[in-house]
C-alpha cells in the first residue's frame, strides 16, 4: 500500500452527449492544427494541446543553474526531460512573483488568478472559496487529474474543483507520486482524451532530510538532518548559527531540489513515452509543460529564518516559471509577472503584464514590487512578525523600507531615506490597490474544528491564525521619512 489514492469523480461531471460531439469535432481540429505555431499571447493553447502543470514546493529561483546558481541542482542539461534540459527549452520568466510565501494561499492564487485576500486561502486552514480556473479545462472536455505531496492541500480546501482525479500524499510517500500519475495517465494518452494533469512535488520543503545518493550531491555529510527542530533553533537564537551550519543546511536544501529535479525528469520521460507508445509523437509536440513554484525560502537570510511561510522577501516570493511546447521558441523573458496572471493567461489570453507586484501575509504585512524597487511595510508596527511556526521567535518587519535589487537583490540595505519619492509613490500604489481590493472574509471549512485543523497543522510543521481585524496599508500623506 502506497500510501495515496486518486480519487475518481463520478462520470456525470465529466462532459454530457451533446458536449462530447462538440468536443470531437473541437478535438479532430486540434489535432489537424497541431503544427500551427501556438501564439502564447492570445492563449491559444487551450483545445489544441494537453497541458501538464508541475510544482515544486518551497522552490526558491535563485537555486536553480538556469537562474543564475552556480550548483547543478537541475539535473544534466543533455539528459531530455531534466530540468535543465526542459528551461533550455522554455519560455524562462525571470521574475515571476509569487504573492505569499504560504502553499495553499499561493496555489489558490494561480487556480484562481486572484489575490489571496480575495480567494479566501489567507491561511493553510481557510479554504479557497472562488472558482477554480480548472473547471474550465474540465468545461473543455479535458480529463483533469491531480496528485500533490502536500497534505494541507487536502479536498475541501478548494483546489479539488474541476478534477476529476484529486489525491493527496505525504512527503515521504512522494517518490511514487510520478508512478502513480503516469499510470493514471496512460489510458488517457492512450484514447487521444484531452488531458490536463498537475503535479506537485514536496521536495525541498523542510525537513531537508534528502535521500542517498542526493543527500551527499552538495553536502560532506547528510548528518544532522536539517529538521524543525535544528532549524527553528536558529531563528530563536540567530548567533546560534555559523557559516558551517548554513553551508550544511543550504548543501540539504539543493540536495532536495535534486530529488525534486530527478523524479520530474522520470515522471516527463515516462509521459512522452506514453504519447509515443500512442503513436502522437513526443510530450512536447503534445502538451504545454508549464513549471513553476508556489514559493522560495529563506535560508538564514535574516533572523536566522530558515523557511518560509513568515517571509514577503525575493527569496520567497521569486519563483520559477518554464512554459514548453513544440513551436514557442525558447527565450528568456525579462518582464516581470504575478504568477497568479499565469493561468488567466493561458486559459483566456488575458494580458499577462503588469507594473507593481503585492505580496502580503493576511493584511498585516506587506511587499509592493516595481522595477527595481522594492518596498516592505508593517502598518501595525508589530514588532513580532507573521504568527508562523515558531512563533516564539521574532521575524521584526519595519514600518517602511525600501529595497533596490539590482545592487541588492537580497534587499538587506534599507534605502528609504534616501528615495522618499519612491517610497511615497509606492506607498500610493498600495493603498489604491488594497482600496480596490475584493476582499473575502476568510472561513474554516464547515464541519471542521479550527482548533483540531490547527493542531494537525501544527504537528505538520504549519500553523495558522486568522485575524479579527484587518489592517490597511497607510495613506501615503501618513508617511513621512
Ligand atoms: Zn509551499
Amino acid at each position: 500500500m502506497l500510501g495515496f489514492v486518486l480519487r475518481s469523480r463520478p462520470a456525470s461531471c465529466f462532459i454530457s452527449l451533446s458536449a462530447f460531439f462538440g468536443l470531437f469535432v473541437f478535438w479532430a481540429g486540434a489535432t489537424s492544427s497541431c503544427s500551427k505555431p501556438p501564439n502564447p499571447q492570445i492563449g491559444d493553447w487551450i483545445g489544441e494541446r494537453d497541458f501538464i502543470f508541475i510544482s515544486v514546493d518551497t522552490l526558491r529561483a535563485d537555486h536553480l543553474p538556469f537562474y543564475g546558481y552556480r550548483r547543478q541542482t537541475a539535473g544534466d542539461l543533455e539528459e531530455p526531460f531534466s530540468l535543465a534540459w526542459l528551461a533550455s527549452r522554455s519560455q524562462l520568466f525571470e521574475q515571476c512573483w509569487a504573492p505569499v510565501g504560504k502553499t495553499l494561499p499561493s496555489l489558490a492564487s494561480f487556480w484562481t488568478g486572484l489575490f489571496p485576500l480575495e480567494h479566501g486561502a489567507i491561511a493553510n486552514t481557510t479554504p479557497m472559496q472562488k472558482s477554480s480556473l480548472a473547471q474550465k479545462f474540465q468545461d473543455m472536455g479535458y480529463h483533469n487529474l491531480a496528485l500533490l505531496a502536500n497534505r494541507t492541500l487536502e479536498e475541501g480546501m478548494g483546489l479539488e474543483q474541476g478534477f476529476h482525479s484529486y489525491g493527496i500524499a505525504a512527503k515521504e510517500k512522494e517518490s511514487f507520486l510520478g508512478e502513480h500519475l503516469l499510470k493514471a495517465a496512460k489510458p488517457i494518452i492512450a484514447d487521444g482524451e484531452p488531458l490536463m494533469l498537475w503535479a506537485h512535488w514536496m521536495s525541498p520543503h523542510q525537513p531537508y532530510s534528502p535521500p542517498e545518493p542526493q543527500a551527499l550531491a552538495f553536502t560532506a555529510q547528510a548528518e544532522p538532518a536539517a529538521d524543525n527542530d535544528l532549524l527553528y533553533s536558529f531563528h530563536r537564537n540567530p548567533s546560534l548559527l555559523t557559516f558551517q551550519d548554513k553551508k550544511h543546511c543550504i548543501g540539504l536544501y539543493d540536495a532536495e531540489i535534486l530529488t525534486a529535479a530527478q523524479r520530474i525528469q522520470v515522471f516527463l520521460a515516462g509521459l512522452d513515452q506514453s504519447y509515443r507508445l500512442a503513436s502522437r509523437g513526443g510530450l512536447l509536440e503534445n502538451a504545454v509543460v508549464v513549471f513553476f513554484s508556489d514559493h522560495g525560502e529563506e535560508l538564514g537570510d535574516r533572523h536566522g529564518y530558515f523557511l518560509h511561510a513568515k517571509s514577503l522577501y525575493s527569496s520567497v516570493l521569486r519563483v520559477p516559471l518554464l512554459i514548453a511546447t513544440s513551436g514557442l521558441e525558447p527565450s528568456r523573458n525579462p518582464d516581470p509577472v504575478a504568477l497568479q496572471r499565469v493561468l488567466p493567461w493561458l486559459v483566456h489570453g488575458d494580458s499577462l503584464q503588469q507594473k507593481s507586484f503585492p505580496g502580503s501575509w493576511q493584511t498585516e504585512y506587506y511587499s509592493w514590487r516595481k522595477d527595481n524597487w522594492t518596498l516592505i511595510h508593517n502598518p501595525s508596527g508589530n514588532p513580532d512578525g507573521p504568527l508562523e511556526p515558531p512563533v516564539d521567535a521574532k521575524y521584526p518587519y519595519p514600518k517602511v523600507a525600501l529595497f533596490d535589487r539590482t545592487s541588492d537583490p537580497n534587499e538587506l540595505i534599507d534605502v528609504s531615506k534616501q528615495h522618499p519619492e519612491v517610497v511615497r509613490e509606492m506607498m500610493a500604489e498600495l493603498h489604491a490597490w488594497f482600496g480596490d481590493l475584493k476582499i473575502l472574509e476568510a472561513i474554516f471549512l464547515p464541519g471542521t474544528d479550527p482548533q483540531a485543523r490547527r493542531e494537525e497543522l501544527a504537528a505538520l510543521g504549519y500553523l495558522d491564525e486568522v485575524p479579527d481585524t484587518l489592517i490597511p496599508p497607510w495613506k501615503p500623506e501618513n508617511w513621512n521619512p
